[in-house]
């Protein structure tokens, strides 16, 4: 039986994977997802003996049915070269117990990159496959670094332009002045007066407006979406938990079968489904760690069965996980519904009126394989500290949030297991909380003092992706009111 995918909320329709890569989010507003979950059938051997490209190309094999070898071979060997600053694509690091899986080696060294160096090829093949003569549209809402891993990943690509919408106060310093600097005639980059979930909420509603739909066909353009929603961001994220595994047991540090955890930093359950899919593909892994920092819906969720956006959203220092809406766990309710698209489309529909759903008894008891707790932002300051001092690594804020899980994680349960920690972002992204954690003194720096500092006391090179904006000319300035979303995407695309 080929591997298709169908929408979280109609059981009925399937698409090839490529028309889910082009369409992102399915016509009734459910996710893609794969008709079963493929088994990986290859040996932990092999695997250790791979490069990270040939590690994609088995794992993604699986679920891009419909790509021949030839194309998904030149994706892959497009998105994964140079632009990262190691041959390893995703180094681990052996610090304080943990293995540090760090995935922020790429353009905008944050773990978007790892898959958005890959989606605008599997974007553009997927158009060509389907005969699609559109220009596409990439539409993307940004907690802070999918905009600039997208921006980046689009840039100048033919056939495609992309708009950004982030929460303006609502990202880094850093992280705002990477996107408004971004060069390329076909990108364009919003601040909305709002936070990320109404970024989010407005990009599913533009994609929702069938009248909007055609009034862009008849102008050559249609609609996708890079956020991580779309089926072509899933996949290639499947790939780093694969290749750890396999780093793992090629160093030597676990035994052949031998049981991981992973603990991943959450925001939108994008990171940490990918994992789930690996595990589900027969990897050895025990526990799925859902970390999660102040805005805590996923821990209350993991521990009651009810999930409750209605709360205070609240801006911490760990800007990317600051989400209420946790659309990719639409995935993981599809699942354990027993893929049941009339359930999750009853659910999805509660959280869209009252805020808030609950689970079944049934559907509870098949979260066994995740542990979810949070990290306030006093222990998060605090973990960045005693890391550093313990062992001078230096990590930023998302996956110091991790860690602090990490440890109740150990307190709690008394499970020793080694760990794979995903380390999302690199610490010169959020240079003066990570600066500011480790000591007061560094309160008064400015932005790029505090870079060169880090630096010094880290014993790293300051990436490419910090030097690139450290004088660079500002070219975007839009605001808008969150109401005015469509009306800002009209103007740029020159529709009335
Ligand atoms: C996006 C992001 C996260 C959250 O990942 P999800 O897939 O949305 O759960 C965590 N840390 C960083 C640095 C991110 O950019």
């Amino acid at each position: 039986m080929d591997l298709l995918y169908r929408s979280t909320r109609n059981a009925n329709e399937t698409v090839t994977a490529s028309q889910a890569i082009l369409k992102g989010l399915a016509d009734d507003g459910g996710l893609f997802v794969p008709s079963f979950i493929p088994k990986l059938n290859v040996s932990v051997e092999e695997l250790s003996k791979m490069s990270y490209k040939e590690v994609a190309y088995v794992v993604m094999k699986e679920f891009l049915t419909d790509f021949t070898e030839d194309e998904l071979k030149s994706c892959i060997n497009s998105a994964y070269d140079s632009k990262f600053d190691t041959e390893e694509i995703a180094p681990l690091v052996k610090a304080e117990g943990a293995y540090y899986l760090e995935l922020f080696h790429g353009a905008t060294i944050a773990f978007k990159d790892m898959a958005l160096s890959i989606l605008p090829y599997l974007m553009t093949t997927s158009a060509k496959k389907n005969d699609v003569k559109n220009e596409i549209v990439i539409l993307t809402a940004t907690s802070g670094d999918t905009g600039k891993a997208a921006l980046a990943g689009f840039a100048d690509v033919k056939g495609t332009k992309i708009v950004v919408f982030y929460p303006k106060g609502g990202v880094s310093p850093i992280q705002e002045k990477q996107m408004i600097t971004q060069k390329g005639d076909n990108t364009f980059v919003v601040g909305i007066k709002g936070n990320f979930d109404q970024a989010q909420s407005g990009v599913k509603a533009i994609f929702g407006n069938k009248e909007l739909a055609k009034e862009m066909n008849e102008a050559g353009y249609q609609f996708s979406s890079a956020n991580s929603i779309n089926i072509g961001r899933l996949v290639p994220q499947i790939v780093y938990y694969v290749y750890a595994y396999a780093k793992l047991f090629a160093n030597g540090e676990i035994n052949k079968d031998e049981k991981i955890n992973v603990v991943v930093p959450t925001g939108n359950f994008g990171n940490i489904l990918a994992a789930y899919y690996a595990k589900n593909m027969g990897m050895p892994i025990d526990k799925l760690i859902c970390a999660s920092n102040d805005n805590k819906v996923l821990y209350d969720f993991f521990a009651t069965g009810t999930y409750d956006k209605n709360r205070e959203f609240m801006l911490t220092m760990s800007p990317s996980m600051d989400i209420l809406i946790s659309s990719n766990l639409e995935r993981l309710i599809y699942k354990i519904s027993g893929e049941d698209a009339d359930k999750s489309a009853e659910l999805m529909k509660k959280l869209n009126t009252e805020g808030k759903y609950d689970i079944t008894d049934d559907m509870k008891a098949q979260l066994s394989d995740f542990y979810g707790n949070f990290g306030t932002e006093a222990e998060t300051s605090e973990i960045i500290k005693k890391i550093y001092k313990d062992t001078g690594y230096i990590i930023d804020t998302h996956t110091a949030v991790a860690a602090v899980v990490y440890e109740k994680y150990k307190k709690d349960t008394n499970d020793n297991t080694k760990s794979v920690i995903a380390s999302t972002a690199s610490p010169f992204k959020f240079t003066r909380n990570v600066m500011k954690s480790i000591d007061d003194k560094y309160e008064n720096l400015e932005d790029f003092e505090l870079v060169d500092e880090l630096s010094k006391i880290g014993n790293v090179k300051i990436p490419n992706a910090i030097e690139e904006i450290r004088n660079a000319q500002i070219r975007h300035d839009t605001v808008c009111e969150v109401d005015d979303m469509t009306k800002t995407v009209k103007e740029f695309l020159g529709l009335k």
